[in-house]
């Protein structure tokens, strides 16, 4: 039978791989509707490959100029921003919603498709953070299914098929490191966005990318495992494995640790999370573990990459905090990039950020909304201070 997908986050490095997954199995999967920001070229080339019902981008500028390239016809096809992602998620003729929007515009489309009782592949972890307590009680009430694309919690999925859920020890998230894994701390202030895109194992976002060079990806993953596994943050860990062949593992009270291998690919967890409960043949190349070399693992640094442990401390004080957290790290990576700010600096906004703004429990989505908004505010105004402090330093020094 065929599975219908409403794909959010088209053309984005996911969404490519799970267009890829579905052009490898036209009769099982069809696409019939997409959401993505700016990238009109890109998504007008999808439309035409793959005939969706409905389509929605950032803003009506961008949809104009869609329309403006399609066959007549279109218009009423292509829908606008937030409202426009939401129709797509709760398109009727969609059976599984493809999370894939970056960052935390992709919680209310997520939210519309659980509430329209839709199963939901989720790759957006930043839903999870934000409003983990909301989200998955919506999928109770809803009774549907989420499955995960994020290589470390399809990973734990897997393997906790072979267990009982109050038998779990604890869930062993593995973190490549990034490229700056072995980088002493005081070079890490003068490393660039190019290097910190530059990630060894993995070809992903760029939000993503540098996420995984300060480590808060492994933040926000622990968050996403607490909610997603119902397992205490206590009982998480962070191990790193520069290798990327084991995506993660549970160990069991009796001290049996399972976990899921594989060669570090994201379509062996999308067509997992597309096809289950069965398996569909990829042909990728084969992992063969004579040719991989020694898998390591060591503990991460905490005082290099301070980022994980803001996000342990968010999980664990928990209400509004970890949506705090979630918005000032969008900002401080975005200024980072946009070379406002260094490297280190990243976490340091999300610190402040954190213990500035105001926290309460999270009852609504319109409470978290309203604390992205806040944070964002509060960040930005860190940024400045210390774009601000940088250059008076600079007009110090050259005088
Ligand atoms: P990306 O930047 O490559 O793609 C993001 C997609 O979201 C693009 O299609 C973009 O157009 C779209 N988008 C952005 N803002 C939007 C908006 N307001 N409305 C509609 N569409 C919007 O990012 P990515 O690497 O594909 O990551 C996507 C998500 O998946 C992130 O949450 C990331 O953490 C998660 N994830 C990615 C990977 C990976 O390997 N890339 C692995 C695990 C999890
Ligand atoms: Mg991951």
């Amino acid at each position: 039978m065929t599975k219908n997908i409403s794909l959010l986050g088209s053309t984005g490095s996911i969404g490519c791989n799970v267009l890829d997954v579905v052009r490898q199995y036209p009769g099982r999967f069809r696409v019939v509707g997409m959401a993505a920001g700016s990238n009109i070229r890109l998504l007008r080339e999808q439309i035409e490959a793959f005939h969706p019902m409905l389509v929605s981008v950032a803003d009506d500028t961008l949809a104009g100029e869609l329309i403006q390239s399609l066959p007549p016809g279109w218009s009423e096809r292509v829908l606008v921003g937030r409202a426009g992602n939401e129709e797509v998620a709760a398109l009727p003729e969609a059976d599984l919603v493809v999370s894939a929007i970056v960052g935390a515009a992709g919680l209310t489309p997520t939210m519309a498709g659980i509430e329209a009782g839709k199963d939901i592949a989720l790759a957006n972890k930043e839903t999870l953070v934000m409003a983990g307590e909301l989200v998955m009680n919506a999928v109770a009430r809803r009774q549907v299914q989420i499955l995960p694309i994020d290589s470390e919690h399809n990973a734990i999925a897997q393997s906790l098929s072979a267990g009982r859920h109050q038998d779990i020890h604890r869930l062993i998230l593995t973190a490549s490191g990034g490229p700056f894994r072995d980088k002493p701390s005081r070079e890490l202030w003068e490393v660039t966005p190019e290097q910190a895109l530059n990630h060894p194992n993995w070809s992903m976002g760029r939000k993503i990318s540098i996420d995984s060079a300060t480590l808060m990806n492994k933040g926000l993953e622990v968050i996403e495992a607490h909610w997603l596994f119902g397992v205490p943050v206590e009982q998480i860990e962070v191990l790193i494995h520069p290798q990327s062949i084991v995506h993660s593992m549970v160990e069991y009270i009796d001290g049996s640790v399972v976990s899921q291998m594989g060669i570090p690919d994201m379509r062996i967890p999308i067509v997992y999370a597309l096809a289950y409960p069965e398996r569909l043949r990829l042909d990728l190349p084969r992992l063969n573990l004579t040719k991989t070399g020694p898998l390591t693992f060591l503990p991460p640094d905490y005082s290099r990459f301070p980022a994980l442990e803001l996000a342990y401390k968010a999980c664990k004080r928990g209400g509004t905090r970890p949506a705090a957290l979630n918005a000032a790290n969008e900002v401080a990576v975005e200024a980072f990039l946009d070379g406002k700010i260094r490297f280190p600096e990243i976490a340091l906004v999300v610190a402040e950020t954190v213990s500035r703004v105001e926290h309460k429990p999270v009852e609504r989505i319109a409470t978290v909304l309203a604390i992205d908004l806040a944070a964002r505010m509060m960040a930005e105004s860190i940024v400045e201070s210390l774009m601000i402090k940088a250059e008076q330093k600079r007009n110090k020094v050259t005088p």
